[in-house]
């Protein structure tokens, strides 16, 4: 079997104890981990590919929870908008113009993006055409959890998606049949609840039923915005936290993304139920929809992990911008230089994303057994030296820019900078010509910002 050793590194492993291996090695066979920190000799094959990594920081791969591959080709779209405006004229009509072709696209550059900041395995929280969110990650070499955009109630969705409950389990459970578990392994199909405003009840009990049976995860947006709480109250009786207690729909699997507005005892549920959740700083700042109670979630033991959401409500798919981000929002909304330290940012963004993900005996450290998913940070630019700390460092100094290799399931997919399964150049070409097409096609047109001549 295939080895690869990379010497004389600062490891970062993210174990149970926090261990970092200073000048430290990792052997990797085949898709796994065999040895880490001391890698005796006798291990070592005689074909082995060796990398010297003097100087450089290898750190789990990071676990980007939330995603929308589809809106990548959407950034821009809906740039300084309310949410209503965002949502029904700007992203629906272009996400409802995509076809096939559109979407793969899409979700090519968006898994190449990620991969440049270091993220080896995402959430995807639902997109119409899965099938081509699979070629995606098959091609790109990631590792993934995928769902589809699940909606069969509400008001203002465009008519090609509204379609009954039972026609959307049954949708998903062919397309669990068909993938999950396909690409070695790397591929996980989830079951997917958009949002309560556009799922029955009848659908959150009959995907609860089904992915407790299937053992899989859910992936739905919760207490997104404050106006979602009143919608459900005045509908249904109850906060969207509370009623899907009541509906018995609090679990384990259940993936929580944003959860901006939740009470003290809605937190307290989540813990009792152990369910997960998603942040997404950059997203709940640009599309206004509040600041999450995350060091309060922390506190209480919930496992919390971060999330870019889609291009246009972010507009970065960075991880590394995305911790930065994590950290200083929560320090300014409590006056508390304390709380969300590096060193828990760094937690959320790999162990606890896993442990997000159901896959944390798998990713999310660097131990003997798990899977080789992993990345190399060099730390010699000059806007992130001196390295006086760091873990401090890579939250709060670094950016994407350092993440020179990402390796996932045992597969370099980004050797120094350079993306090795397709050529960059051409996809970015493909993106322009397609992001326009479907732009027109949808009927958007951006006002200009400032007077725009013509010179001919
Ligand atoms: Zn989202």
């Amino acid at each position: 079997m295939k080895q690869i050793l990379i010497k004389n590194a600062y490891i970062v492993t993210m174990n149970a104890k926090r261990e970092i291996y200073n000048n430290g090695s990792i052997l990797i066979e085949g898709n796994k981990i065999k040895a880490i920190g001391k890698v005796e000799k006798n291990l070592i094959a005689e074909n082995v590919e060796i990398l010297d990594a003097n100087g450089k920081i290898i750190l789990p791969g990071f676990i980007n929870t939330h995603v929308h591959l589809s809106q990548q080709l959407g950034r821009g779209i809906a740039d300084d908008v309310d949410l209503l405006t965002w949502l029904r004229e700007r992203v629906w009509p272009y996400e409802s113009s995509f076809d096939y072709e559109s979407s793969l696209i899409s979700s090519t550059a968006c898994c190449v993006e990620m991969i440049k900041s270091g993220v080896t395995t995402f959430l995807e929280s639902g997109g119409q055409y899965v099938d081509a969110m699979v070629e995606a990650v098959k091609n790109t070499g990631m590792r993934a959890a995928l769902s589809k955009s699940v909606m069969d109630d509400g008001i203002g969705l465009p008519e090609n998606w509204v379609k009954t409950a039972d026609e959307e389990i049954e949708t998903q459970k062919e397309l669990f049949e068909k993938y999950n578990n396909s690409a070695d392994g790397r591929i996980k199909i989830w079951f997917g609840l958009r949002t309560i405003f556009n799922n029955s009840d009848e659908l959150i009990l009959k995907t609860k039923k089904i992915a407790d049976e299937l053992n899989t995860g859910i992936h739905m947006h919760i207490a997104e915005i404050a106006a979602e709480n009143d919608y459900v109250k005045s509908s249904r009786g109850n906060s969207t936290v509370e009623h899907l207690h009541k509906l018995g729909a609090l679990g384990p699997n259940l993936l929580a993304v944003h959860t901006v507005w939740l009470t003290d005892r809605e937190i307290d549920l989540f813990r009792l139920y152990d369910v997960k959740v998603s942040h997404n700083p950059a997203a709940a700042m640009k599309v206004v929809l509040g600041f999450a109670r995350i060091p309060e979630m922390l506190d209480k033991g919930l496992n919390v992990s971060i999330g870019t959401d889609g291009a246009p409500s972010n507009n970065r798919m960075d991880m590394m911008r995305e911790m930065y981000l994590t950290s200083l929002i929560h320090k300014g909304r409590t006056l508390n230089p304390k709380v969300v330290p590096a060193e828990q940012v760094l937690e959320m963004a790999t162990i606890n994303g896993a442990k997000c993900a159901l896959l944390e005996k798998e990713i999310g450290s660097l131990e003997v057994g798990k899977k080789a998913d992993l990345i190399i940070l060099n730390p010699n630019t000059i806007h992130s030296l001196p390295l006086h700390d760091p873990i401090a460092n890579i939250v709060y100094t670094m950016s994407s820019e350092n993440v020179e290799s990402t390796m996932c399931n045992g597969q370099w997919l980004m050797k120094n900078r350079e993306i090795l399964f397709l050529n960059e150049k051409e996809l970015m070409e493909n993106l322009k010509q397609k992001s326009k097409e479907i732009k027109e096609k949808a009927g958007i047109v951006l006002p200009n910002r400032f007077p725009v001549i013509d010179i001919i």
